[in-house]
């Protein structure tokens, strides 16, 4: 179920690799399916709306495991390319089951969101009534903006 790098699974617990999160997402059916079957159940609820939080690839190389390297090349997509038609048609066919406000939390990196996470915003953008950009205190641990801005600047 976890996302998997060259360097084993997107885990914090993985040091040979820089996660602020565990992450599964995102091609796992069985994850996908009850992440859907938990927002459709929302729509009975009185709620203002939806907001998905770290609906991307953990980074770069993942995710490397048999069954994403198998979709993506039936995808005949490049590995970039793939990997945002991932994240997008995730978040269409969530947005679909949602009535109301749609919204996705989504790391606000400028420069290499694509590449890394999956995260293509002008795709995204005319899904969402907003992006929720996680800004974190000064005595939060994860400070995943920490390394965007170093990234970056790379
Ligand atoms: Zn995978």
């Amino acid at each position: 179920m976890v996302a998997v790098s060259k360097n084993g699974p997107a885990l914090r617990k993985n040091r040979k690799i820089n996660v602020p999160f565990d992450f599964v997402f995102p091609t796992n059916p069985e994850y996908r399916a009850k992440i859907l079957e938990y927002i459709e159940d929302l729509g009975s609820a009185d709620i203002q709306g939806v907001t998905l939080n770290i609906c991307h690839f953990p980074d770069e190389e993942c995710c490397v495991c048999p069954r994403c390297v198998d979709l993506w090349l039936q995808s005949g997509l490049n590995w970039t390319d793939w990997r945002a038609q991932i994240i997008t048609g995730f978040l269409k066919e969530a947005k679909n089951l949602v009535k109301n406000t749609f919204a996705v939390q989504m790391f606000p990196d400028q420069v290499l969101a694509k590449e890394r996470f999956g995260i293509d915003f002008e795709a995204i953008a005319p899904l969402v009534e907003y992006f929720h950009v996680p800004l974190s205190s000064r005595d939060y641990f994860t400070n995943y903006w920490v390394d965007l801005l170093a990234r970056d600047f790379l």
